[in-house]
């Protein structure tokens, strides 16, 4: 069914690379208008190719989730580009790996300053416009790690279980005015951020297995097994999915 996104506008964090830029071209795909927000230009081709050829549908804005004023900043650009709000998908992430006496309290707060307190601020910014706009869909990008304990990933498990009881939360505080709030939990999927991990590891066979041995399938998936879901939630169709974990990992939460 094309076009599932018609007429939707969508700011989409950390959609230069992996799972967000996934999302980014399949929400354009689909009929939305999309600013992609990140630190860095896309890093996916077929993405930085759309954004030059369909700039009056998708654009990039640069933008750091740890700056409060860049958040403001990008959800405004797609206010002013494309005149609304109706979905955020907040996808900006960092691994934040190592176990708590590993890690240090700087490593921690930059874990929590982007993967949390980031997806805090897109929600806090984007609900008056939503509300303006007579409801909209909010999408935060959390982890299987946010629903089970991941070994050596202290600061990122906590980070990601935030992010899942704040998306709820915010199912509750704004369902009165059609704003639905839900987190998306993928299992471990082949994107550059775990393969930066992998092949940052002292023994790379030793950390791909690792990966590999979470999934029951033994494989990883890929970005658009997650940016479907995104996807879904975005559309009329999740109209009343609200407050949920959408869980999309290959059955890594079945074992
Ligand atoms: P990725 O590294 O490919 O993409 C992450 C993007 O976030 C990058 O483009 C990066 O520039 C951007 N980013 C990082 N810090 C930022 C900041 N401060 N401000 C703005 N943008 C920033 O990684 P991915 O695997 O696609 O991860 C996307 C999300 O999915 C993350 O939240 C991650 O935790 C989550 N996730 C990934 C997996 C997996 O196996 N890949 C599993 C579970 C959850």
């Amino acid at each position: 069914m094309p076009d599932r996104l018609k007429d939707k506008v969508a700011v989409i964090s950390g959609g230069s690379s992996g799972i967000g830029a996934a999302a980014a071209r399949l929400f354009v795909a689909e009929g939305a208008r999309v600013i992609v927000a990140d630190l860095q230009e896309p890093l996916d081709q077929r993405l930085a190719d759309l954004i030059a050829s369909e700039p009056d549908r998708i654009q990039f804005k640069k933008c750091d989730v740890s700056v409060e004023a860049e958040i403001v900043a990008a959800i405004d650009a797609a206010v002013s580009a494309f005149g609304k709000l109706d979905a955020i998908v907040a996808c900006a992430g960092v691994p934040g790996m190592g176990a708590a006496v590993d890690i240090d309290s700087d490593h921690w707060d930059r874990t929590f300053a982007i993967n949390a307190r980031g997806v805090f601020l897109f929600t806090k910014y984007a609900v008056p416009h939503m509300i303006e706009a007579g409801g909209g869909s909010i999408i935060n990008i959390s982890s299987a790690f946010g629903i089970v304990a991941g070994p050596h990933f202290a600061a990122y498990a906590a980070s990601k279980g935030a992010v899942r009881n704040f998306s709820k939360s915010t199912a509750l505080d704004y369902v009165g005015h059609g704003i639905r709030s839900n987190s998306v939990h993928p299992g471990y999927i082949d994107t550059p951020m775990v393969q930066n991990i992998v092949n940052n590891a002292p023994d790379i066979n030793a950390a791909q297995a690792m990966f590999n041995s979470l999934q029951p399938g033994g494989k990883a998936g890929v970005p658009e097994d997650i940016a479907w879901g995104c996807v879904y939630l975005a559309s009329d169709e999740a109209r009343f999915v609200n407050g949920a974990e959408l869980v999309i990992d290959g059955g890594l939460l079945a074992r």
